[in-house]
């Protein structure tokens, strides 16, 4: 888990500290993974096997030979080592590719702190002690208590702003006195439904923003590459994603929070990990015949999806650090009738509508695939005489929060 905030350097000395424990860090990290690479290439003329303890005694040895990298911090340098070696750890896991050479014309740039000391100026301000350059400001808008609990941190220059990224320990869960159990899916119109029929929608670009966006992006594409004022538009059409970043990640904050206070457990789509971490392009999923196509009408709610997939992976997370939650397969639940378990594709009268052809059972499409999402991880204890019942109101109590986990 992680808390970001942002980092306001002193102009002049403790800028330039920063941006040398920058340069330093990408240094370290390009000849500790060039050193890496001629071992993989010719591991025979190598004794022993490159790691980061053997690296970290070349470091040591490369800064008595060397006045300027001695100047910098041993925590910067070793810390870029550290993040070489769980590049590789990732990488031998299959978790992620072969790590690349950092550029110096990289958009983001950063390093890391160990042995983190913070401290609270007043209830807006904290410090946070940077090696070589001494405490740095940074506004506070998460708990205190939280950030003072991290154990490290990483201080990261993107699109000309400073941030600070602390690494706490995952947060306690809190156990809301009920049994209620929840089913949660994405929605067709950029938005995630609930099983009892809420619709969180995330937040996205003010009318203004947008507009901006669009004219930035209009304006980098005539523009020459490799030009100063390219890298400008860019680092503008940076800062204006990460303003939606940040106000998207807040979003999430909230509303996991809420969920996992309300109920006790979250059924979830299944996704293949790859599809979390991939930025999500419109495509015909496989698991829903037909769901949609990147053309004509449906192009528009292919797109939202691509727009939601990319935060949905990161709401997953958050919401399974906070409460219980189990994945279940997603296939076919927005053709599912909720009511009487009738599936084919015909049920989806609209893109907001379900209605069913064997029972005639009507819904909002995408509460009823979040009711057969939670139906599917939770068996739900029904009244014997609801099962002889009428089959709308029956679902009307399925979907009441007064069922319990089997
Ligand atoms: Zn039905």
């Amino acid at each position: 888990m992680s808390i970001v905030q942002r980092v306001y350097p002193g102009e002049g000395a403790q800028l330039d500290v920063l941006v040398m424990h920058c340069d330093h860090a990408r240094f370290v990290y390009n000849v500790g993974l060039e050193q890496r690479s001629w071992w993989t290439q010719s591991r025979r003329h190598f004794r022993q096997k490159i790691n980061y303890v053997s690296q970290a005694a070349d470091l040591t040895a490369a800064r008595r030979e060397f006045d300027w990298l001695r100047a910098g911090s041993t925590v910067v340098q070793q810390g870029a080592l550290r993040d070489l070696d769980r590049a590789f750890t990732n990488f031998f896991a299959r978790r992620a590719g072969y790590p690349t050479f950092k550029k110096r014309s990289n958009v983001r740039k950063g390093f890391v702190v160990r042995d983190l000391s913070v401290r609270r100026v007043n209830r807006r301000w904290g410090e946070i002690l940077v090696p070589k350059a001494g405490w740095i400001r940074f506004r506070i808008s998460r708990a205190w208590t939280d950030i003072f609990a991290a154990t490290s941190a990483r201080i990261t220059l993107a699109n000309g702003r400073w941030t600070v990224s602390f690494t706490t320990p995952p947060a306690a869960r809190t156990m809301p006195d009920t049994t209620a159990v929840v089913g949660i899916d994405r929605g067709v119109a950029n938005s995630i439904a609930t099983s009892d029929g809420r619709m969180f929608h995330p937040p996205g670009f003010t009318a203004g923003e947008q507009t901006r966006f669009v004219a930035l992006q209009r304006r980098l594409s005539r523009q020459q590459k490799g030009s100063a004022n390219r890298d400008r538009t860019k680092a503008e059409l940076g800062r204006l994603r990460l303003r939606l970043m940040d106000r998207r990640g807040d979003w999430i904050e909230q509303t996991t929070t809420e969920l996992a206070s309300t109920y006790c457990a979250a059924a979830v789509e299944n996704l293949p990990v790859r599809n979390m971490t991939r930025r999500a392009t419109p495509k015909p999923d496989p698991g829903r015949p037909g769901a949609f196509l990147p053309n004509g009408g449906r192009a528009k709610s292919g797109l939202n999806r691509a727009i939601l997939a990319s935060y949905w992976g990161k709401f997953a997370q958050r919401l399974a650090h906070k409460m219980s939650v189990v994945a279940v397969p997603a296939a076919y639940t927005s053709q599912q009738c909720s009511n009487c378990g009738y599936t084919c594709p015909e049920n989806r009268d609209s893109q907001a509508v379900f209605r069913c052809q064997g029972c005639g059972f009507e819904h909002h499409a995408d509460t009823n695939a979040a009711i057969n999402i939670r139906d599917r991880a939770f068996i739900i204890k029904h009244q014997p005489e609801d099962i002889s019942g009428d089959r709308v109101h029956q679902s009307r109590l399925r979907a009441a929060p007064t069922t319990s986990v089997a």
